[in-house]
């Protein structure tokens, strides 16, 4: 269930599921099961958060309109008790962060200690639409590639587990789910005339996530490109990134800091 940002992303079948064989009643059945593991494993890193351990873990979702970031939100981090997740979204700029560096919106929305951190977009648009539609000067977009890496780089030293995705839509999954919106009125809120105009640079938005998976997948920091074509499939492939990025902290309860015994007892006389 693993796909590391290997070879160039048209090579990528939307439609695949990579690491799972069943189908897609057997994939909810797995995403529930290995959601109850996520929640535990999610609870231990709250625990250490509060017993002083300053590890986070970052999820940063990106991937074209309707590839289903907000399904993740909800179906994979749903699973876990809200009190340790953080979620921001990041959409157009407002002036006041325009006025600041691209990554100070992103600053300040960090997990803290003990936290799962959310990212619905992220600091990589400003290297994705930014790029495509040339709302800077290459000469400064460019350089940020190297910041970014710097950037995730110092967040894995304090002790943040970086876990970026790529969720990959077809155009055509695209479209069917776009026509959805607009054919059900519980869906017209998300409908945004201007995905429209945004799927005439398709390709321009695939070349400047195939530059992004080139100059920033990090080993410390590394790109999953999950077919997401099917949301079933992307949410299990989700779950099993968290599940494993969490697995790497080896997470034990913290141990107590009072003597258990002693407390007992004084409880005992109460
Ligand atoms: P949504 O995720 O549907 O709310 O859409 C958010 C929109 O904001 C998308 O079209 C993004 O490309 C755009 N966006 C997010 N971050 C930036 C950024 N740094 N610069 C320009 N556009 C951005
Ligand atoms: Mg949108």
């Amino acid at each position: 269930m693993r796909a590391r940002a290997q070879g160039p992303l048209s090579g990528i079948d939307q439609r695949s599921t990579p690491g799972f064989d069943g189908g897609k009643s057997a994939g909810k059945a797995a995403l529930k099961a290995r959601g109850a593991l996520l929640a535990g494993l999610q609870e231990r890193l709250y625990a250490h958060g509060r017993s002083g351990d300053p590890r986070s873990v970052l999820l940063v979702l990106q991937g074209m309109d309707t590839a289903g970031k907000g399904g993740i939100v909800k179906h994979v981090m749903g699973m876990v008790d809200p009190q340790g997740v953080s979620h921001a979204s990041f959409g157009k700029p407002t002036d006041e962060e325009l006025a600041h560096d691209f990554l100070w919106r992103i600053r300040a929305k960090l997990p803290a200690a003990g936290q799962i951190g959310v990212f619905d977009r992220s600091h990589y648009e400003d290297v994705l639409a930014v790029r495509v539609h040339d709302l800077v000067p290459e000469s400064e977009w460019s350089t940020r590639y190297a910041i970014i890496n710097d950037f995730e780089a110092d967040l894995v030293a304090a002790g943040t587990t970086v876990v970026k995705v790529m969720l990959h839509i077809s155009t055509d999954a695209q479209r069917e789910r776009l026509a959805e919106r607009l054919d059900r009125p519980d869906k017209y809120w998300k409908y945004n005339p201007g995905d429209i105009d945004e799927r005439q640079y398709w390709p321009a938005y695939q070349e400047a996530y195939q530059v992004v998976f080139d100059e920033t997948d990090a080993d410390t920091a590394p790109w999953h490109i999950v077919p997401a074509d099917r949301k079933w499939y992307a949410r299990l492939a989700v779950t099993e990134l968290m599940i494993e990025a969490l697995g790497r902290l080896d997470l034990e309860w913290p141990a107590p800091d009072f003597d258990v015994e002693h407390e007992r007892k004084r409880l005992a006389q109460t």
